[in-house]
């Protein structure tokens, strides 16, 4: 078979497991460093993807692109995210095996971009089934509705997706697209009341007020504002994605007027002057930065309008949002809040209707993905996902957020390394020790029932009296003193390098070490919202505030579950999901912090390397043979090479395979021959041959 790399596409080597010196992560980097100088993002490590942010358009997407990929296998063409998505689509294809695609990597590495690449390879390359066009439009259209309400600019990505996404993309016999499912993970929703200096709220606040009509802002109390000032937001359609989804007129105003709420800081401004002596001024300015100003209206006036479309009684929303509501001993206790109180319960309550009408959203995308007249016969799941962070300052969110990437390390384990030794078996080829470092330990210590960190998060937000976040790290200590990946000052005794606060607790994570500043933890699991408002909220008139907040809470006496819980659950269910699966990964990487092109950071770059664990991944596919391919494939493009063998061998594959290794000279040590595949054990012995195939 001719070859279809060119000598540019061969620019160091486009598998890490042909890197001669594979234990040296300066070897790797460099191969990475020379691959992204000329343009190549792509690298394999096997059958995991690696890619490096290029901060620029390149000319490698299109329906040309595509077409390259279509059927090929990975090591004959340059690598590329169309060669992941062919690849997958091949198994559902032919064998009706489900797939899922799982991509991680740190804010801005190119995770959404690469989703939104292979949804767009199926779109673009699959066959279409008679009336499933608007599918594949629902599909692609999806995308930008759940970025304007999910995405926010932050200091690290200009589009940065605020929630963890699982999209299941659902095909029929015959391969054509005919649905979809998407479920969404732990929105940061405390972005709509606070936004860290540099950084915005969710692009949907800016959108509106840039390309809501006239007719619909002045019905909701607003004024457009001056475009320019979003400039950096993709010109945006509102209603053309929402048609697309299938959204009537009257849904799409009313997911907005629900929004208005935040927009409505002035929530604050009316009766709360009465009991407490703080002004407008003061409330807002807990919502002042990038907030869009309506500061023309006035209070009143906007506190109808809140009222209005929340389709609730003002009186009542005021009441609930000053008072607590207590009950003991079957009666009821009404208490007046302090004025931080009230703040917390206003924040708690936009926070609230954000998250929920995120969800219901979700809800509304996904009846409008279901293909009714067609049986989905596999589905391939693409996970896009925030991988390991680690910051000066790491809180409860980056806990949930390395909690959910070691889940995925032991879903690596179970289905990659566990896969790998089964291979060898189904083989026959004898079994081959691959040593690795199981992190079902880090797990347990998180969730295990009782004694894990969640269990005790959760027990110290349960208890009445003096629980603190404090309290919280000590009980930590208490239980979990003993544990060889857990430290805190107290217990550091040498056991790690760095210090660790006082405040804080180390987690010896797979990928390093990460401290974790406990203060603020209690507060965001518990994530409470006072009875008396979810009361008032079930009464609303409004249509999506009704399914958002159901009376079935109000009657359930049990506390609803935690923040930390109800995620512990969440990743749960999505395991359930992936471990059904065949899986492939794309470990994303980013270059600089400047979000520049050609700009290669080092020490950014190895930071990632270690917590993406790709060193690891790489010894461990080293560890037994370093390439493997079918019979036929191996005899298909190595058969010129030996007299018996061109231009075609008649007998058994494995006697041809047996017939030519011999004639190229292959020692017993290099290779082991398995019932359909040979394995070969250093990349070295392939280099060879391939030379000897261009002479
Ligand atoms: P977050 O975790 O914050 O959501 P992310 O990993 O999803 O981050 P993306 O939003 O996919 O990051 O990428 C950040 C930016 O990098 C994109 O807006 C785009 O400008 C650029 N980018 C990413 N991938 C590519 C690519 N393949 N080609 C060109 N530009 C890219
Ligand atoms: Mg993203």
């Amino acid at each position: 078979m001719e070859s279809t790399l060119s000598a540019r596409d061969r620019v160091g080597v486009q598998d890490f497991l042909l890197l001669e010196n594979y234990t040296s992560e300066a070897a790797f980097i460099e191969n990475l460093r020379r691959r992204y100088k000329e343009n190549l993002i792509y690298t394999y490590i096997g059958s995991v993807l690696v890619s490096v942010n290029p901060y620029k358009e390149l000319e490698i997407y299109s329906k040309q692109h595509m077409e390259r990929y279509r059927g090929v296998n990975f090591y004959e063409i340059s690598p590329h995210i169309f060669a992941l998505a062919d690849n997958s689509y091949r198994a559902v294809r032919t064998e009706r095996r489900d797939q899922c695609i799982l991509i991680s990597g740190e804010s801005g590495a190119g995770k959404t971009e690469a989703s939104k690449k292979i949804l767009q390879y199926y779109t673009t390359m699959c066959p279409t089934r008679h009336n499933t066009h608007y599918i594949r439009e629902r599909l692609l259209q999806s995308n930008p509705v759940l970025e304007a309400f999910g995405n926010a600019k932050t200091l690290r990505n200009d589009n940065s997706s605020r929630f963890g996404k699982y999209m299941d993309v659902q095909f029929d016999y015959k391969g054509a697209p005919i649905g979809g499912h998407i479920i969404n993970y732990l929105l940061e929703k405390s972005r709509v009341v606070h936004q860290n200096h540099g950084e915005r709220s969710f692009h949907i606040f800016y959108q509106l007020l840039e390309s809501g009509d006239n007719s619909l802002l002045t019905r909701l109390g607003l004024q457009k504002t001056n475009p320019q000032h979003y400039h950096y937001l993709v010109k945006v359609n509102l209603k053309v994605y929402f048609s697309f989804v299938c959204f009537c007129e009257r849904t799409f105003v009313m997911i907005f007027t629900l929004h208005i709420i935040y927009i409505c800081n002035l929530l604050f401004s009316l009766s709360f002057s009465l009991s407490f002596s703080f002004s407008l001024s003061l409330s807002c300015h807990h919502y002042q930065g990038n907030c869009p100003r309506v500061s023309s209206i006035s209070d009143k006036h906007s506190w109808k309008i809140v009222t209005k479309l929340l389709g609730v009684a003002g009186s009542a929303l005021s009441e609930a949002l000053t008072h607590k509501k207590l009950v003991a001993k079957g009666e009821e206790m009404i208490s007046p809040l302090n004025l931080d109180q009230v703040l917390s319960a206003r924040d708690a309550l936009a926070k609230a209707i954000y998250g929920r009408t995120f969800t219901w959203l979700v809800q509304k995308i996904n009846q409008s993905l279901v293909y009714y007249t067609s049986k989905c016969s596999s589905v391939i799941g693409l996970l896009d996902i925030y991988g390991f962070e680690v910051f000066q300052q790491n809180s409860f969110e980056q806990f949930c957020i390395n909690y959910c990437n070691e889940k995925l390390q032991q879903l690596f384990i179970e289905l990659t390394l566990k896969s790998e030794q089964e291979e060898y078996e189904a083989e026959g080829i004898g079994w081959e020790t691959v040593e690795y470092f199981n992190n079902k330990i880090i797990c347990d210590l998180v969730e295990e029932k009782f004694r894990g960190i969640i269990a005790i998060l959760d027990e110290e937000c349960l208890r009445p009296g003096d629980a603190s976040d404090i309290t919280f790290l000590e009980k930590l200590e208490d239980t979990l003193g003993g544990h060889a990946h857990f430290v805190t000052h107290k217990l550091a005794n040498g056991k790690t390098r760095k210090a660790v606060g006082r405040e804080e607790f180390r987690l010896l994570h797979y990928a390093g070490e990460v401290n974790y500043n406990v203060t603020g933890f209690l507060d965001k699991n518990n994530d409470l919202l006072y009875r008396n408002l979810k009361e008032v909220m079930c009464q609303s008139g409004n249509q999506i505030v009704k399914q958002c907040f159901h009376p079935d809470e109000l009657i359930d006496q049990r506390r609803p579950e935690t923040a930390a819980t109800q995620f512990k659950l969440s990743l749960a269910g999505l395991m359930d999901i992936l471990i059904l699966k065949e899986p492939s990964y794309m470990r994303c990487i980013k270059p600089n912090n400047g979000k520049q092109p050609g700009q290669f950071e080092e020490v950014l770059i190895r930071h990632q390397v270690k917590y993406l664990g790709l060193m690891e991944n790489l010894r461990v596919r080293r560890a037994g043979f370093a390439y493997r391919r079918s019979f036929e494939a191996f005899l298909q493009r190595y058969k010129p090479l030996c007299p018996d063998t061109w231009p075609n061998w008649r007998g058994q594959l494995l006697d041809g395979v047996s017939t030519l290794v011999k004639h190229l000279n292959y020692k017993p040590e290099e290779y082991r021959l398995g019932r359909t595949k040979i394995f070969i054990r250093f990349p070295k012995t392939l280099f060879l041959t391939e030379d000897a195939l261009e002479i």
